[in-house]
């Protein structure tokens, strides 16, 4: 479904993409784990074009791209495929949580307010918020308001969801909440890439596992592979000091 070859990524003279190989299928979730720094969001970002690599390509379907040249037409229309959850929600303040959900149907998707409003409401219940749907962001709790930003997400019916350490910004006793709001996506056999520090999780919820270190993917595989059997120095180091 999406494949990406040897993505090289700098800021100025920093590499910190150092020739990344990575492909996801319909219906799969991957948790991507690794060090503070060593290029997770960087990468998830460039997955949705928010950084320009300087070197390699991206297949979505039969389409091959190469990064550092793909023209601004190719990226609206890639961007339809993907949305991306960010760490701090970044809702839009003077909007409420319906009107959140439903910014980018009526934005981007071009739908009438009936429509839209319809999703989003349907959107909001499917993340227990629908008794919330006229609160402004800051009348929500950090969990309700990544809620919503999960289901704005989702209601655009995107093929995958990109998320990046949805819960990190959290209190700890509001992590379950959005953990369950993610799992509830997982039984609906939504595409994701799930950036996250919560190893229990991951382990529980991904098909695979992508273990990065500093620029580059270390180890890969399915969970037990990667929380049990390996036997890699690096990534052993990394797990003790997050379970
Ligand atoms: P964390 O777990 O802390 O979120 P991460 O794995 O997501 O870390 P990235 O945010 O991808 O790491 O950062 C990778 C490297 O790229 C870091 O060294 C960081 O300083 C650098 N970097 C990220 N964004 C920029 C930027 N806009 N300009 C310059 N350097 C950047
Ligand atoms: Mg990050």
């Amino acid at each position: 479904m999406i494949k990406v070859e040897n993505l090289k990524l700098s800021f100025g003279k920093n590499e910190v993409l150092k020739g990344i190989n990575f492909k996801i299928e319909k219906g799969q979730v991957i948790s991507i784990i690794g060090p503070s720094g060593s290029g997770k969001s960087t990468f998830l970002r460039s997955l949705n074009f928010l950084e320009t690599a300087s070197s390699g390509t991206i297949t979505f379907g039969n389409e091959t791209f190469d990064l550092s040249k793909i023209n601004k037409k190719d990226i609206n229309r890639l961007r339809k495929n993907t949305t991306m959850v960010f760490q701090n929600y970044n809702l839009f303040k003077n909007k409420t949580a319906l009107e959140n959900v439903i910014e980018g149907l009526l934005i981007v998707k071009k739908m009438n307010r009936n429509e839209a409003t319809e999703i989003g409401l349907k959107m909001l219940e499917k993340v227990g918020l629908k008794d919330k749907a006229e609160f402004y962001p800051n009348q929500l709790s950090g969990g309700q308001q990544q809620r919503v930003g999960i289901a704005r997400a989702v209601a655009m019916s995107p093929e995958v969801i990109l998320l990046d350490e949805p819960t990190s910004a959290l209190d700890p006793e509001l992590i379950g909440e959005v953990l369950k709001v993610i799992k509830d996506m997982v039984k609906e056999n939504m595409t994701m890439i799930i950036v996250t520090h919560e190893m229990q999780f991951a382990r529980e919820v991904s098909d695979y596992i992508v273990f990065m270190d500093d620029g580059t993917i270390i180890e890969e595989g399915k969970p037990e592979e990667i929380f049990i059997n390996s036997k890699n120095q690096r990534l052993q180091n990394f797990l003790k000091r997050y379970s």
